[in-house]
């Protein structure tokens, strides 16, 4: 990796940047001409009293129009719209737009037959299959706002988001596969509606060979034969502001909350980004490796992708164990991948497994051009090893669920790539990122603190929350006003280079001094022997807070546990200084973890401080639970 410090000046990030913050009206018209809308808008940006934003208001468009049927128009219809790799179900299809907007539009025929009409709410809980992409976008073609429910979400949480959304349907299918398990997806759905107050009419279920499900008379449909003899329906068109997605996405509390996406702001995003940011052109293969049932499932692996003329590699498996620690560099391979996105801890997952990437061996990469990676901090250590074994740009850039598109990232459509370690890039257009500390005056560079954007926000980012506005104004803009409150933490450097430190209460304070430990962990991460590590803050009589890390060990390592522990603290103790005063370090097999990848660090302190915690809906194994107290005891 070279320093950034002796990279090119990109003058026309800089001049796009620059323009964006001081006419953003300018600036997102002219990005709105890339849409192709059925009434272009002629207002761009209104500001509320409240300091929430409407984007080109009186626009008329269609989503699923722009994703598919414009593709076609513009002789894009034998290319591949998505191609479908599932490892655990040994299937793999490939899907023209042609062949896409034919199934979408006939699944949008059914939903309008079952009663469903522009406006109304239908929840989405499905395994990453291609059906669960058809709904979306069949949804979308006919104005239904859909409510994609991560699969792996209990019923209890479902039946949360059924009362929250009222959905006129529910779409799901038989089940879901893992590489050692099949996991019924019907009776989860059978028992959060036993345990939800609000019914939708139907449940339309698509049956998977491996378990099918048992369909309740009068309210359950089997999707595939319901199809039969069903006319497709063309797109119709919505507002600007009409929602696309509701995205549930947790809270401080246990209310999860609604984040709602609009379709003007977001169609103008979704090409702004695939362009701007990510440098994809019409025809280019990109993979978004997540799942539907979270924001990059939505940007990056259904709308952006398809919007943008690519082809979206639809992956039903996982980073390692579907077979093996080579599968992302079988499907980069297989496909002709240009670029990827993934979150750091899957790249963690195979290091671990195959940390000098002996599954690479042979294996064409010369397809990709880059490796994109958010979701929680990019450790030095993961960036280095991925750099050097795949011999391609890794680029960390920070977004949110709430904003639905990067906020720091390199702009591979405006600027050259100018590596950046440690950092998440600089805002992209559209965003100014800023810093302040707890009283709401703004930092210098290098000072850390609280990550605010100052409003506006651009075109795409949630604007309210589902049913609950005055949570979305408390939540993000009345703690600093005139400036939306990420929740992270971090400083900007003097050249506008942010770094994520975590979230706002992943600093910790040891004896009157600000330390992250997303800085710790970094540390930590760069000894041979780690494969991850979350550094926490655990409460200290005399100092306030002390740095706790558990540290999971790459698998073979034959150094002494004890020693490795030694040259853990002194590292940090040679690198932050004897102020951090890191001095425990526990060995734990695996770290808890949500099913999207993120440790659970606020559990994890629960723990380590002896407080009584509840199991969080979103982890992915909650027996983790059990052996980091026996190892904490
Ligand atoms: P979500 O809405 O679930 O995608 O989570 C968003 C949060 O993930 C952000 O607020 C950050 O705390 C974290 N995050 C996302 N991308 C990064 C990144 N590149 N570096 C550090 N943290 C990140």
């Amino acid at each position: 990796m070279n320093d950034k410090k002796g990279a090119p000046a990109s003058a026309h990030y800089e001049h796009h940047h620059q323009r964006s913050i001081a006419d953003p009206q300018a600036y997102w018209a002219e990005q709105a001409q890339q849409v192709a809308w059925y009434q272009v808008p002629r207002q761009t940006l209104e500001t509320l009293p409240d300091g929430t934003q409407r984007w080109f208001a009186d626009g008329q468009l269609n989503s699923c129009y722009l994703a598919l049927d414009r593709q076609i128009e513009l002789g894009r219809g034998e290319q591949l719209a998505l191609v479908y790799d599932s490892p655990v179900s040994d299937q793999q299809v490939s899907y023209t737009f042609n062949r896409l907007r034919d199934e979408v539009a006939r699944l949008a025929g059914l939903l309008r037959q079952l009663g469903v009409e522009k406006g109304d709410g239908v929840i989405i809980y499905m395994p990453m299959i291609p059906q669960a992409a058809m709904a979306m976008l069949a949804c979308a073609r006919i104005g239904a706002m859909h409510s994609v429910v991560f699969g792996g979400f209990a019923p209890h949480e479902l039946a949360l988001r059924i009362d929250d959304l009222k959905p006129k349907l529910l779409l799901t299918a038989s089940c879901g596969l893992e590489f050692d398990r099949v996991i019924p997806y019907k009776p989860l759905v059978d028992k959060a509606l036993q345990l939800a107050k609000f019914q939708p009419e139907h449940v339309l279920l698509w049956q998977r060979p491996q378990s099918p499900g048992t369909l309740v008379e009068g309210r359950d449909l089997d999707w595939h034969s319901s199809l039969e003899g069903v006319e497709p329906v063309d797109p119709v068109a919505v507002s600007s502001l009409d929602p696309l997605y509701i995205l549930y996405t947790s809270g401080t509390t246990g209310k999860p909350k609604g984040i709602v996406r609009e379709n003007g702001g977001h169609a103008v995003a979704m090409l702004y980004t695939m362009n701007q940011v990510y440098g994809m052109h019409p025809g280019d293969v990109w993979w978004g490796i997540s799942d539907v049932g979270w924001v990059v499932g939505h940007t990056l692996i259904v709308y952006g992708p398809l919007m943008a003329g690519c082809t979206t590699v639809f992956y039903e498996g996982k980073p390692i164990r579907t077979p093996d620690a080579g599968a992302y560099w079988r499907i980069v391979e297989q496909y002709g991948v240009n670029a990827l996105f993934c979150a750091p801890t899957a790249m963690r997952a195979i290091r671990k497994e195959d940390p000098e990437g002996l599954l690479l061996e042979g294996r064409d990469l010369s397809s990709i051009r880059q490796l994109f990676l958010a979701g929680e901090k990019l450790d030095s250590s993961t960036h280095q090893w991925l750099e050097d074994l795949t011999g391609k740009p890794v680029l960390d850039h920070w977004w949110q669920t709430e904003t639905g598109w990067p906020v720091t990232a390199p702009c591979l459509g405006l600027e050259g790539h100018r590596p950046a370690p440690g950092s998440s890039n600089r805002s992209v257009p559209g965003y100014a990122v800023q810093v302040m500390d707890e009283e709401g005056r703004l930092l210098k560079p290098g000072e850390q603190g609280s990550i605010v954007i100052a409003l506006p926000l651009p075109p795409g980012c949630s604007q309210t929350l589902w049913g609950d506005h005055s949570r979305y104004l408390q939540a993000y803009l009345q703690v600093f006003p005139g400036y939306y409150n990420t929740g992270d933490g971090g400083y900007v450097d003097d050249e506008g280079f942010v770094y994520i430190m975590g979230r706002t209460d992943d600093v910790i304070n040891v004896s009157g001094h600000r330390l992250s430990t997303g800085e710790m962990e970094d540390l930590v991460g760069q000894h041979p022997a780690v494969a991850e590590s979350a550094v926490i803050g655990v409460h200290d009589e005399i100092k306030g807070q002390v740095p706790l890390a558990l540290v999971v060990f790459k698998d073979g390592v034959q150094q002494d546990k004890d020693e490795i522990r030694r040259e853990l603290v002194a590292l940090v103790r040679e690198r932050i200084g004897a102020l951090a005063c890191f001095n425990r370090v526990v060995v734990v097999k695996r770290l808890p973890k949500t099913r999207s990848g993120k440790t659970l660090r606020a559990v994890l302190r629960k723990i380590a401080d002896g407080e009584a915690y509840t199991i969080p809906a979103t982890i992915d194994d909650p027996a983790i639970l059990g052996e980091i107290t026996q190892a904490l005891a």
